[in-house]
């Protein structure tokens, strides 16, 4: 048997399907992963040093700066087919939810499933001082093409500088949203884990987890990053043309 027949099997057995997903499904949709090379105004920075609370001490415009711009780019790319494939599976009749790695909004985007960011999300800034989540007017969140250097707003509450709602280098995930994936990806009966590098700890640790939980977990990767489990299937590929195809043959 191939490995689409045997995703196959697995899923007529399947009610709750849990998509864990990382940059590898971004990608599909044009933005950039980590290890591309910056273009334009940001060329000369390293990503690394601009996500972390000591950047934003030391030169807070600068990280507000590459923040709106990032929020900006990842606006104007849209859902891939990938992101598109994950809201078949619930419209299929599956009971969906995604834990994503992103930051972006596509899966969002992509339809209405229930979906946990672990690292944070860029939809909303959150102040520096207080955490408290804050709304960017239109004004606020718009930047001049050639524009680096932003002051980051101040917080209404506690006139604090906001800084974006993500997971900085050095900091530890959010529990409440660890705890909720956690009660996701051990209850469902299939993970598929899409475009992950499986570096980034602990959110690589999930696959194995599912399969201690009895999941069928269902790699869907550019490059083998199977673990060696019997209950684990390998479609080598991106995201954007293996989903479709594993839906096409249900
Ligand atoms: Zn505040």
């Amino acid at each position: 048997m191939n490995t689409i027949a045997e995703g196959i099997q697995a899923l007529k057995k399947a009610k709750r399907l849990v998509f864990f997903t990382g940059a590898g499904i971004s990608a599909d949709s044009g933005i950039p992963t980590y290890r591309d090379p910056l273009k334009g105004l940001w060329k000369k920075h390293d990503p690394s040093l601009l996500e972390t609370s000591k950047a934003f001490r030391e030169n807070p415009a600068l990280v507000w700066g590459w923040y709106l711009w990032r929020r900006e780019q990842w606006g104007l790319a849209q859902p891939s087919c990938g992101h598109l494939a994950i809201n078949r599976f619930s419209e299929m009749g599956f009971d969906v939810s995604v834990v994503t790695q992103n930051i972006d909004d596509l899966h969002e985007r992509a339809g209405p499933q229930q979906v946990v960011h672990l690292h944070g999300s860029l939809a909303k800034p959150k102040c520096f001082a207080c955490h408290r989540p804050a709304d960017l007017s239109a004004k606020q969140a718009a930047i001049a093409d050639d524009a680096a250097l932003l002051e980051p707003p101040r917080c209404p509450r506690c006139n604090g500088k906001l800084r974006p709602d993500v997971v900085w280098f050095e900091e530890k995930l959010p529990i409440d949203i660890w705890k909720k994936a956690m009660a996701l990806v051990k209850s469902c009966d299939v993970l598929f884990s899409v475009g992950t590098s499986g570096i980034v700890m602990p959110a690589a640790d999930i696959p194995a987890i599912a399969l201690a939980s009895g999941a069928t977990v269902i790699h869907v990767n550019i490059a083998d990053v199977s673990l060696g489990n019997p209950n684990e299937l390998m479609l080598i590929g991106r995201a954007a043309d293996m989903l479709p195809h594993l839906l096409s043959s249900l």
